[in-house]
Protein backbone atom coordinates (compact mmCIF):
# COMPACT_ATOMS: atom_id res chain seq x y z
CA UNK A 1 0.00 0.00 0.00
CA UNK A 2 1.29 3.38 -0.87
CA UNK A 3 2.77 5.08 2.35
CA UNK A 4 0.49 8.37 2.26
CA UNK A 5 -2.50 6.01 1.85
CA UNK A 6 -1.60 4.00 4.34
CA UNK A 7 -1.46 6.98 7.03
CA UNK A 8 -5.14 8.08 5.85
CA UNK A 9 -6.14 4.97 6.71
CA UNK A 10 -4.42 4.47 10.19
CA UNK A 11 -5.37 8.10 11.15
CA UNK A 12 -8.23 8.99 9.28
CA UNK A 13 -6.25 12.11 8.01
CA UNK A 14 -6.63 12.97 4.17
CA UNK A 15 -3.79 12.23 1.66
CA UNK A 16 -3.14 15.73 1.71
CA UNK A 17 -2.90 16.10 5.45
CA UNK A 18 -0.74 13.01 5.78
CA UNK A 19 1.66 14.27 3.12
CA UNK A 20 2.04 17.08 5.50
CA UNK A 21 3.12 15.55 8.14
CA UNK A 22 5.39 13.47 6.13
CA UNK A 23 7.19 16.54 4.46
CA UNK A 24 7.42 17.88 8.07
CA UNK A 25 9.90 14.57 8.80
CA UNK A 26 7.38 13.20 10.87
CA UNK A 27 6.97 9.65 9.23
CA UNK A 28 9.57 6.93 9.84
CA UNK A 29 9.16 3.44 8.19
CA UNK A 30 11.89 0.57 9.55
CA UNK A 31 13.29 3.86 11.50
CA UNK A 32 14.33 5.65 8.78
CA UNK A 33 12.41 9.16 7.60
CA UNK A 34 10.62 8.72 5.38
CA UNK A 35 8.60 11.85 2.86
CA UNK A 36 7.71 9.97 0.20
CA UNK A 37 4.28 9.36 -0.06
CA UNK A 38 4.32 6.69 -2.98
CA UNK A 39 6.52 4.44 -0.89
CA UNK A 40 5.25 0.97 -0.69
CA UNK A 41 4.97 0.02 2.76
CA UNK A 42 4.15 -3.77 3.70
CA UNK A 43 1.07 -3.41 6.20
CA UNK A 44 2.10 -6.96 7.78
CA UNK A 45 5.93 -6.41 8.44
CA UNK A 46 6.99 -2.82 7.72
CA UNK A 47 7.08 -0.52 11.12
CA UNK A 48 5.77 2.87 10.47
CA UNK A 49 5.65 5.67 13.49
CA UNK A 50 4.16 8.64 13.39
CA UNK A 51 5.89 11.53 16.14
CA UNK A 52 7.10 7.84 17.74
CA UNK A 53 3.78 6.18 18.12
CA UNK A 54 3.32 3.03 16.14
CA UNK A 55 0.20 3.13 13.45
CA UNK A 56 -1.21 0.56 11.48
CA UNK A 57 -4.08 -0.80 9.52
CA UNK A 58 -5.96 -3.70 9.32
CA UNK A 59 -4.49 -6.28 7.20
CA UNK A 60 -8.26 -8.23 6.41
CA UNK A 61 -11.62 -7.85 7.55
CA UNK A 62 -12.87 -6.45 10.73
CA UNK A 63 -15.94 -8.44 12.46
CA UNK A 64 -16.60 -6.62 15.61
CA UNK A 65 -19.04 -7.10 18.31
CA UNK A 66 -20.56 -4.87 20.69
CA UNK A 67 -22.68 -4.33 23.64
CA UNK A 68 -24.85 -1.43 22.86
CA UNK A 69 -25.60 1.08 25.98
CA UNK A 70 -29.24 2.91 25.32
CA UNK A 71 -28.82 6.46 23.98
CA UNK A 72 -26.80 5.60 21.03
CA UNK A 73 -27.73 5.54 17.29
CA UNK A 74 -27.23 2.54 14.81
CA UNK A 75 -25.75 4.92 12.17
CA UNK A 76 -22.62 5.85 10.74
CA UNK A 77 -23.45 9.45 10.33
CA UNK A 78 -23.53 11.93 13.47
CA UNK A 79 -27.53 13.16 13.95
CA UNK A 80 -29.33 12.99 16.67
CA UNK A 81 -27.68 11.28 19.48
CA UNK A 82 -24.31 9.72 19.72
CA UNK A 83 -23.44 7.44 17.56
CA UNK A 84 -22.18 3.35 18.47
CA UNK A 85 -18.68 3.92 16.38
CA UNK A 86 -17.59 6.57 18.91
CA UNK A 87 -17.65 3.58 21.37
CA UNK A 88 -15.10 1.34 19.05
CA UNK A 89 -11.31 2.37 19.14
CA UNK A 90 -10.37 0.61 15.65
CA UNK A 91 -8.96 2.43 12.47
CA UNK A 92 -11.24 3.22 9.24
CA UNK A 93 -13.82 3.29 11.34
CA UNK A 94 -16.18 4.88 8.03
CA UNK A 95 -15.93 0.93 5.95
CA UNK A 96 -17.86 -0.56 9.06
CA UNK A 97 -21.63 -1.29 8.27
CA UNK A 98 -23.73 -3.15 11.12
CA UNK A 99 -25.74 -6.14 10.42
CA UNK A 100 -28.84 -5.40 12.05
CA UNK A 101 -29.52 -1.94 13.43
CA UNK A 102 -31.12 -1.28 17.64
CA UNK A 103 -33.33 1.33 18.27
CA UNK A 104 -31.84 4.12 20.24
CA UNK A 105 -33.38 2.94 23.67
CA UNK A 106 -32.34 -0.40 22.97
CA UNK A 107 -29.29 -2.25 24.69
CA UNK A 108 -27.56 -5.47 23.34
CA UNK A 109 -25.80 -7.49 20.85
CA UNK A 110 -24.55 -5.80 17.97
CA UNK A 111 -22.40 -6.73 15.26
CA UNK A 112 -20.02 -4.58 12.69
CA UNK A 113 -17.66 -5.95 9.47
CA UNK A 114 -16.41 -4.48 6.64
CA UNK A 115 -17.33 -7.43 4.93
CA UNK A 116 -20.35 -7.05 2.71
CA UNK A 117 -20.98 -10.98 1.94
CA UNK A 118 -20.52 -11.86 5.79
CA UNK A 119 -22.99 -8.67 7.02
CA UNK A 120 -26.07 -10.14 4.12
CA UNK A 121 -25.23 -14.33 5.59
CA UNK A 122 -26.03 -12.63 9.54
CA UNK A 123 -28.95 -10.82 8.41
CA UNK A 124 -30.21 -12.43 5.79
CA UNK A 125 -33.71 -14.46 7.04
CA UNK A 126 -32.60 -17.30 4.57
CA UNK A 127 -29.69 -18.15 6.95
CA UNK A 128 -32.33 -18.30 10.03
CA UNK A 129 -29.63 -16.83 12.87
CA UNK A 130 -32.01 -16.74 15.55
CA UNK A 131 -32.07 -13.26 17.52
CA UNK A 132 -32.91 -13.55 21.26
CA UNK A 133 -34.70 -10.50 22.76
CA UNK A 134 -35.53 -9.87 25.84
CA UNK A 135 -38.71 -7.48 26.51
CA UNK A 136 -40.67 -5.61 29.10
CA UNK A 137 -44.03 -4.67 28.61
CA UNK A 138 -45.76 -1.28 29.62
CA UNK A 139 -49.16 -3.74 30.40
CA UNK A 140 -48.92 -7.24 32.85
CA UNK A 141 -50.43 -10.08 30.03
CA UNK A 142 -52.42 -12.83 32.06
CA UNK A 143 -51.94 -16.28 31.18
CA UNK A 144 -55.43 -16.01 28.72
CA UNK A 145 -53.32 -13.38 26.78
CA UNK A 146 -50.16 -15.00 27.39
CA UNK A 147 -51.31 -17.93 25.01
CA UNK A 148 -52.58 -16.07 22.53
CA UNK A 149 -50.08 -14.21 22.07
CA UNK A 150 -48.04 -17.00 21.81
CA UNK A 151 -49.69 -18.82 19.43
CA UNK A 152 -49.99 -16.03 17.18
CA UNK A 153 -46.56 -14.84 16.88
CA UNK A 154 -45.53 -18.95 16.09
CA UNK A 155 -48.20 -18.68 12.94
CA UNK A 156 -46.78 -14.81 12.07
CA UNK A 157 -48.22 -11.73 12.15
CA UNK A 158 -49.29 -9.19 9.39
CA UNK A 159 -47.74 -5.91 11.08
CA UNK A 160 -49.39 -2.58 9.54
CA UNK A 161 -47.87 -1.22 6.44
CA UNK A 162 -46.57 -5.14 5.39
CA UNK A 163 -47.48 -7.33 2.59
CA UNK A 164 -46.18 -10.71 4.09
CA UNK A 165 -46.74 -12.06 7.77
CA UNK A 166 -43.96 -12.21 10.10
CA UNK A 167 -41.87 -15.51 10.31
CA UNK A 168 -43.15 -17.82 13.07
CA UNK A 169 -41.16 -17.01 15.97
CA UNK A 170 -41.08 -18.65 19.73
CA UNK A 171 -42.40 -15.91 21.97
CA UNK A 172 -41.63 -17.21 26.17
CA UNK A 173 -43.43 -15.40 29.37
CA UNK A 174 -41.23 -14.93 32.30
CA UNK A 175 -43.76 -13.18 34.00
CA UNK A 176 -46.51 -11.28 32.81
CA UNK A 177 -44.48 -8.12 32.12
CA UNK A 178 -41.68 -9.74 30.88
CA UNK A 179 -40.39 -11.80 28.08
CA UNK A 180 -38.16 -13.49 25.66
CA UNK A 181 -38.79 -13.00 21.54
CA UNK A 182 -37.16 -15.16 19.51
CA UNK A 183 -36.80 -13.85 15.67
CA UNK A 184 -34.97 -15.22 12.48
CA UNK A 185 -35.47 -12.00 10.64
CA UNK A 186 -35.27 -8.43 11.34
CA UNK A 187 -37.60 -5.99 10.34
CA UNK A 188 -37.98 -2.34 11.32
CA UNK A 189 -38.67 -2.04 15.04
CA UNK A 190 -39.94 -5.58 14.78
CA UNK A 191 -40.03 -6.38 18.30
CA UNK A 192 -42.15 -2.94 19.15
CA UNK A 193 -44.41 -3.83 16.24
CA UNK A 194 -45.01 -7.21 17.32
CA UNK A 195 -46.06 -6.30 20.82
CA UNK A 196 -47.96 -3.58 19.68
CA UNK A 197 -50.21 -5.63 18.00
CA UNK A 198 -51.36 -7.39 21.07
CA UNK A 199 -52.25 -3.82 22.20
CA UNK A 200 -48.96 -3.61 24.56
CA UNK A 201 -45.94 -1.50 24.03
CA UNK A 202 -42.25 -2.74 24.94
CA UNK A 203 -40.63 -0.42 27.62
CA UNK A 204 -36.88 -2.21 27.95
CA UNK A 205 -35.30 -3.97 25.18
CA UNK A 206 -32.61 -5.75 24.97
CA UNK A 207 -30.92 -8.37 22.60
CA UNK A 208 -29.14 -11.01 24.28
CA UNK A 209 -27.76 -12.97 21.15
CA UNK A 210 -27.44 -13.21 17.03
CA UNK A 211 -26.97 -16.87 16.49
CA UNK A 212 -24.00 -18.53 18.45
CA UNK A 213 -22.40 -15.03 19.58
CA UNK A 214 -23.95 -13.61 22.96
CA UNK A 215 -22.62 -11.05 25.30
CA UNK A 216 -20.98 -12.98 27.60
CA UNK A 217 -17.87 -11.61 29.33
CA UNK A 218 -18.49 -7.85 27.96
CA UNK A 219 -19.67 -4.75 29.97
CA UNK A 220 -22.22 -2.37 28.37
CA UNK A 221 -19.88 0.01 25.60
CA UNK A 222 -17.13 -2.49 25.79
CA UNK A 223 -16.66 -4.55 22.13
CA UNK A 224 -14.53 -7.24 20.91
CA UNK A 225 -13.09 -8.82 17.94
CA UNK A 226 -14.87 -12.06 17.20
CA UNK A 227 -12.13 -14.84 17.03
CA UNK A 228 -12.44 -16.81 13.14
CA UNK A 229 -13.99 -19.48 14.07
CA UNK A 230 -16.94 -17.24 15.69
CA UNK A 231 -17.24 -15.41 12.04
CA UNK A 232 -16.73 -18.73 10.45
CA UNK A 233 -19.81 -20.34 11.67
CA UNK A 234 -22.25 -17.56 9.84
N1 LIG B 1 -37.00 -4.67 17.25
C1 LIG B 1 -37.29 -3.43 17.69
O1 LIG B 1 -38.43 -3.04 17.76
N2 LIG B 1 -36.26 -2.64 18.07
C2 LIG B 1 -34.97 -3.02 18.04
O2 LIG B 1 -34.08 -2.24 18.43
C3 LIG B 1 -34.69 -4.31 17.58
C4 LIG B 1 -35.72 -5.11 17.19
Amino acid sequence: MRLDKFISKATELSRKESKKIMHAGEITVNDQIVKDPGLHVDVVNDDVMWAGEPLSVAAGNRYILLYKPEGFECTLKVKEYPIVTELIAVPELGSLRIAGRLDVDTTGALLMSDDGGWLHRVTSPKHEHAKVYELTLADAMDSDAQEKAVKKVAEGILLEGDYEPTKPAVLEFIDEKHARLTLEQGKYHQVKRMMGYFGNRVTELHRASIGHINLEGLEKGDSRFLTPEEVAKF
